[in-house]
């Protein structure tokens, strides 16, 4: 039986986030855990399902993986490394490697995690089949794309198909396996930096279908385009187009990963977005006749590595008299919660919500608050990620001005209607719905939501990317300036 070890550190750094990523933030699947998560929508999810349904051995060594934060610390990678490497040379007899990993890891003085961790399977592991599914939000380098044999980007955003690409990524080792052949990777890096784009719409949804014409016509074993996470101060960082190939078709898989790159480059300008701060998105958001209005504020996206406390959004809601009208999940803030919970249903309480974190995210907000609900957190996901388990800690709706707002205790996006109803919010029966995420929320939202407005307040996941600064290149990146060039100079 062709054996496949699954192994990976999945993290999407936000090197402008204070402070770093521990060992003990990460969560570690091992063993019969990782062999556990068959049946979710999930990269592992999907690799172990693709091995069963290939009649593979999936030989589970470790994935470790936490939500988007600051640089990860020195030690924490080299023990998680160390332990893959182990457990790859003790696994007995390997046929084929399957990396799960993320694309935007950076490690204290690591810049490119993927590249390091790849080499070093690589070299281990010698010439059997490696591939690698990522996220779409990766900043990729072709010294990692050289280790391997294939790679898989997720296509969608909201990431619906994370189970997919990984599922491609075992099903080209087995087939490498079979054949005896191995497949070769050609990373294009462009100079842009994308803000975050769906591709449930617009100029995020054309591309994508361009790129899957490509793909087809190329005739490669994969064509992949990484959007890119620019949130992270890095040399290489960008969008990039990889394509996957067996040999006899590299000129022609090389030459349509080119001719996407460049409708890519051509059409810049369309991935520009007009921000609404927070007044201006609940005045856009009232201007709709079609309910619920979904009000997503993108700048404070726990999915992006921001704290989910800031209270910007929240605020304007409630200055402008929302009410009844309106409910919020969530403002991440254990400290609140976890005072709802002592006061216990039915309590009146005095509360300092949110803005702890950080001055960027808002200031806390000072309030009279009704606890109406509580909640232990604990929920399944129903739309992105399917039948995964999320943790969001002691949870609490509370009545503000009239308006529900909810308050969780872990860092997470909302990504579905399941933090609404895990404190007897039916969403259908509001006019105004709020919410921190960027786009995933759409794999939950968009079949429900009258109209959608984004809300880009200041936060880390700002819409504005001109306002990081940038220490590691001296690139010319579009948008930062006029003159960038693809080809880069
Ligand atoms: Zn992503």
């Amino acid at each position: 039986m062709t054996r496949i070890a699954l192994a990976g550190i999945s993290h999407e750094t936000n090197t402008y986030c204070a402070g770093f990523t521990a060992k003990a933030d990460f969560y570690a699947y091992r063993g019969a855990k990782m062999l556990g998560t068959t049946g979710q929508e999930s990269d592992v999810g999907g690799a172990v399902d693709a091995c069963q349904r290939l009649g593979c051995e999936a030989v589970p060594i470790l994935f470790a993986s936490t939500q988007p934060s600051g640089t990860i610390e020195r030690a924490a990678y080299e023990d998680f490394k160390q332990e893959i490497l182990d457990g790859l040379a003790t696994a007995g007899p390997l046929d084929g490697c399957v990396l799960l990993l993320h694309g935007a890891g950076v490690v204290d003085g690591i810049a490119d995690l993927e590249g390091d961790l790849a080499a070093a399977v690589r070299d281990l592991l010698g010439n059997v089949p490696i591939t690698a599914s990522f996220d779409l939000h990766g900043n990729l380098t072709q010294h990692m794309a050289d280790q391997l044999n294939g790679v898989f980007v997720c296509h969608h955003y909201p990431h619906i198909d994370m189970h997919q690409r990984a599922a491609e990524a075992v099903q080209a080792v087995h087939d490498m396996v079979n054949s005896g052949r191995r497949g070769r990777c050609v990373l294009l890096r462009l100079p842009m930096l994308l803000p975050t784009t769906t591709t449930y719409e617009g100029v995020g949804e054309e591309m994508l279908e361009r790129l899957l014409w490509h793909e087809v016509e190329g005739g490669g074993i994969d064509l992949s385009w990484c959007h890119g996470f620019p949130y992270t101060d890095v040399e290489h960082v960008g969008s990039f187009v990889i394509a996957s190939f067996y040999e006899e078709h590299g000129e022609t898989a090389i030459a349509h990963a080119q001719a996407f790159a460049d409708e890519l480059w051509q059409a810049r300008e369309r991935f520009r977005v007009h921000s609404l701060d927070a007044d201006e998105a609940v005045a856009a958001a009232q201007a709709e006749q079609s309910y619920p209005v979904v009000i997503h504020e993108t700048s404070d996206n726990c999915g992006g590595g921001t704290p989910g406390d800031g209270t910007h959004l929240l605020r304007g809601m409630l200055e402008a008299g929302l009410g009844s009208d309106a409910c919020f999940a969530f403002l991440v803030d254990p400290a609140t919660a976890a005072q709802a919970h002592d006061a216990g249903v039915g309590a009146d309480i005095d509360i300092v919500l949110g803005g702890k974190t950080d001055h960027l995210h808002g200031k806390p907000l000072h309030a009279r608050a009704y606890v109406k609900a509580l909640h232990d957190g604990r929920v399944v996901m129903q739309h992105l990620f399917k039948g995964t388990p999320l943790n969001l800690g002691p949870m609490a709706r509370l009545v503000i001005d009239d308006m529900d707002v909810v308050v969780a205790s872990r860092r997470s996006q909302t990504f579905d209607q399941e933090p609404f109803l895990a404190v007897g919010i039916d969403v259908m029966k509001y006019k105004y719905v709020a919410l921190k995420s960027s786009n995933h929320f759409r794999a939950g939202f968009q079949h429900l939501a009258g109209a959608i407005v984004t809300a880009d307040t200041p936060g880390l996941t700002t819409h504005k990317i001109e306002v990081f600064p940038r220490q590691n290149t001296a690139r010319r990146l579009w948008p930062l300036h006029d003159n960038a060039q693809f080809p880069e100079p």
